[in-house]
């Protein structure tokens, strides 16, 4: 598995979605000319439909009342405004809601790829939580997503799509309702205001599709979010971590869990490649960090593993001289994991040790764990039901 980091998989083929859903502007101008829209009108019409699909949310070309009646059904003819399909949503004791989304097949693929999506509401905020790839390479050894093996990279389109499902189904484009069994942040407030690139995947191995979405997501005549509030996290691919920085402006997150490279290596096998001192280094020089824009290094928190006084003083140590904020995970338990969450106390200790040293050390409340879609929980449930399915019909 580890020789297929570098390279990693089959790319989706770009050319055979005929959705504009979750379209970039340049595949936008490209559909429009192929509509034979005339070069002069181009920037005009792309700001309309660019409007309607981001702003206003429409899944219609009719519903696009300032485009003329004979575009509108030429952009009918050639396309459609078609979003993956939600095969599961399910909606947790404490409002966290998890979409199972099936992405149109590709033409090398036998099954439809499937990827997961998390909402989760707080009262000042509601943070979507996307996934960059179906499955994952990584192998870190308390993750479920890791235990699954990877299917593709998702493109552009199927990031965005991500939001656009969540905006629909939350209510949150101009015309629609709140769910009524859903919490949402207060009165207000957008549904979605932030973006988390923690869910399944690597971003920073399928970067340029996530800088692509990134700047859709972030476009302010669309879905204008702010680039403070979307993080993209990495396991630490570093090659790439400057990049991240320089085309996106995102906020960056490191899954650290150890600060020792003999530990970290096992937890987080791509620390083999890319070891602790290159890590912190690429963190160090990330274009734009400030004690405004600081990084978040998450930490899970692993019963007699990497949770003792000492760990949490040599990581104020390693930490020193870059503008940080630590994440505390509880670790999310899975069937057949080969470690326990530690104790509260241990946690708590941990905790104070960095708040001591002047550091935020929140510890994040684990959501969703009823309908496992808390970290490193995804997809293993839908994988599960589905092994149980396969076994029952005797396969
Ligand atoms: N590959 C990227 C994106 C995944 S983010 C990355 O590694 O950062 C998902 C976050 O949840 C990561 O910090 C990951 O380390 C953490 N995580 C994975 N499994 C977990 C588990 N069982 N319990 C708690 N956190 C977990």
């Amino acid at each position: 598995m580890m020789s297929s980091l570098a390279q990693p998989i089959a790319q989706a083929t770009e050319a055979s979605p005929r959705s504009l859903a979750g379209a970039t502007r340049r595949e936008l101008a490209a559909a429009l000319l192929e509509a034979a829209v005339p070069e002069r009108d181009l920037r005009m019409r792309s700001a309309q439909l660019w409007h309607w699909i981001y702003h206003a949310g429409v899944t219609t070309f009719d519903a696009m009342g300032n485009v003329s009646k004979a575009l509108r059904s030429t952009l009918a003819g050639q396309f459609t405004l078609a979003r993956p399909e939600v095969v599961a949503e399910q909606v947790s004791a404490d409002g966290t809601r998890k979409w199972l989304l099936r992405f149109e097949r590709t033409g090398a693929e036998a099954n439809a790829a499937e990827a997961e999506c998390v909402y989760i509401p707080e009262s000042d905020r509601g943070t979507l939580c996307v996934s960059s790839q179906v499955g994952c390479t990584l192998n870190c050894s308390f993750c479920h997503t890791g235990t699954q093996k990877l299917v593709r990279n998702l493109t552009a389109r199927e990031i965005i799509c991500q939001v656009l499902i969540a905006r629909q189904r939350l209510g949150d484009f101009p015309g629609l309702a709140p769910p009524k069994d859903g919490l949402v942040p207060g009165q207000g407030l957008r549904a979605v205001s932030n973006i988390v690139f923690m869910g399944m995947g690597e971003p920073l191995y399928n970067l340029e599709r996530v800088r692509d979405a990134i700047l859709v997501l972030a476009d302010g005549d669309g879905l204008a979010l702010s680039k403070r509030r979307i993080t993209v996290s990495t396991a630490g691919v570093v090659p790439r971590i400057e990049e991240l920085g320089l085309t996106t402006g995102a906020m960056l997150a490191i899954s650290l869990h150890a600060v020792r490279d003999e530990l970290r290596d096992k937890l987080v096998p791509l620390n083999k490649k890319y070891p602790l001192k290159e890590l912190l280094a690429a963190c160090r020089s990330y274009p734009s960090a400030s004690n405004a824009r600081r990084i978040t290094f998450e930490y899970v928190m692993l019963k007699g593993i990497n949770d003792s006084p000492a760990e949490a003083r040599e990581l104020v140590r390693l930490l020193k001289g870059i503008p940080a904020k630590i994440n505390l995970i509880p670790f999310n338990p899975w069937p057949g994991a080969p470690y326990e969450c530690s104790d509260w106390p241990a946690i708590e200790r941990f905790s104070e040790i960095i708040f001591n040293a002047g550091y935020a050390s929140p510890v994040r409340t684990p959501r969703g764990r009823d309908i496992m879609a808390a970290c490193g929980q995804l997809k293993s449930e839908t994988e599960k039901l589905r092994a149980r399915a396969r076994m029952i019909a005797g396969e």
